[in-house]
């Protein structure tokens, strides 16, 4: 069972209990910084833990609880050092080893717009106008897994629906699951998920994937897959807290029935929570940040880590390395500034094919 979000909110109290860096009066306030952290995941927690022990004038701005993606996994099994952990237990340990560690975690702290301004400096606004000044920016902010919003999605979430198959088909061995969607994701996976489970039924919406042929070819030779083509989920269904099956209606013939499934893996895509940033920041074709090798976007001092970058894989290891990365590169461009040295350039990224 996943404790009740209050575990958290316990060891953030303490903290939020101190005098706010916001003002509650009418006056916008502007706080002096010289690091701004955007989100309180992983990245943006291991961000302040380095940020913190570099001694840096810092805060991690998070809307909500911290822990991000984690708050949404109940078992994680695949970071280093923790065979099994919960992901509201990891999300704890992340944030009292980055507070520990001087990371000035805001919760409940909602980042409107992060903008450049003349000075070469950031201001990061706040939803009630107050203002971070700081000449450096870490984006932590993550993305969200695109939702079917059907009934049973948020009251299944952890107990048979996923949004991530690397992290969840483990708990599904020799189960009978589903996946939704028809990308190169939702195929990928759907044939990835095979390795647990006996069966996998992918049920896509329309007669045609969109994933690329060399993935559906894979997923048409794979006999432990049944495509479910021209087919919603209408509803998730279960008993004693658990999915049991899904009710999908063919959209052509209109018959419905309930498929018995005791997973759900949707993947209908995924959104990279870059919309606070004002001004042009490359992306990729997904609108993933790209960022040289030391985290760096192609904004000077706006620095990215963790799902909201593009990369090849998003995972809390990946994410707690580029925070890392960033943290430190920050404080060698801040350190750069302060001399009157130009800031490091930023780096290429060395790939197989080349730079980046
Ligand atoms: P995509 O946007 O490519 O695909 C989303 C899929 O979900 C589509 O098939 C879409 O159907 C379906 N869908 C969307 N909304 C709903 C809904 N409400 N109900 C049911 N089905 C829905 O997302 P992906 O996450 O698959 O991929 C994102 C990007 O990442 C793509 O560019 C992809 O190529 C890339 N990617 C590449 C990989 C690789 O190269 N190895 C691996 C994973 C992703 P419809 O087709 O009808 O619109």
């Amino acid at each position: 069972m996943v404790p009740p979000p209050s575990t958290i909110g316990e060891i953030t109290a303490a903290r939020d209990l101190r005098e706010p860096i916001l003002e509650s009066d009418a006056a916008v306030a502007t706080h002096e910084l010289e690091v701004v952290i955007i989100g309180a995941g992983p990245a943006g927690l291991c961000a302040g833990m380095y940020a913190g022990r570099s001694m840096l004038k810092n805060v991690v701005l998070e809307q909500g609880l911290p822990g991000g993606e984690l708050l949404n996994t109940e078992v994680i099994e695949d970071y280093i050092g923790f065979e099994h952990v919960l992901g509201y237990d990891l999300a704890e340990k992340f944030n009292a080893h980055a507070i520990k560690f001087a990371a000035d975690v805001r919760t409940y702290h909602r980042v409107e717009t992060v903008r450049r301004i003349a000075d070469g400096t950031f201001e990061t606004v706040m939803e009630n106008g107050d203002i971070f000044a700081s000449p450096a920016v870490i984006v932590t902010a993550g993305g969200t897994p695109i939702k079917l919003e059907v009934p049973g999605e948020i009251e299944y979430a952890g107990k048979g629906v996923s949004y991530c198959a690397i992290c969840d088909g483990a708990f599904f061995k020799q189960h009978t699951i589903m996946v939704v969607g028809g990308g190169d994701a939702a195929c990928e996976e759907a044939d990835f998920l095979t390795r647990y489970a006996a069966k996998v039924y992918l049920v896509h919406r329309r007669d045609a994937f969109r994933a690329s042929k060399i993935v559906q070819q894979r997923v048409f030779k794979n006999p432990k897959i049944e495509v479910i083509w021209d087919t919603v989920v209408d509803e998730i269904g279960g008993a004693d807290g658990l999915m049991t099956h899904a009710k999908i209606r063919n959209l052509k013939s209109g018959e419905r029935r309930d498929l018995q499934a005791t997973g759900l893996f949707i993947f209908v895509g995924f959104r990279p929570n870059t919309g606070m940033i004002d001004g042009h920041v490359e992306h990729d074709a997904n609108g993933y940040l790209i960022t040289d090798a030391n985290m760096e976007t192609s904004m000077r001092g706006l620095f990215a880590a963790g799902d909201v970058r593009a990369q090849l894989t998003r995972q809390v290891t990946t994410a707690v390395g580029d925070a890392t990365t960033a943290a430190i590169a920050v404080e060698k461009y801040l350190t750069a500034r302060k001399n009157g040295a130009p800031a490091p350039l930023p780096q290429p990224m060395l790939t197989a094919r080349g730079t980046t």
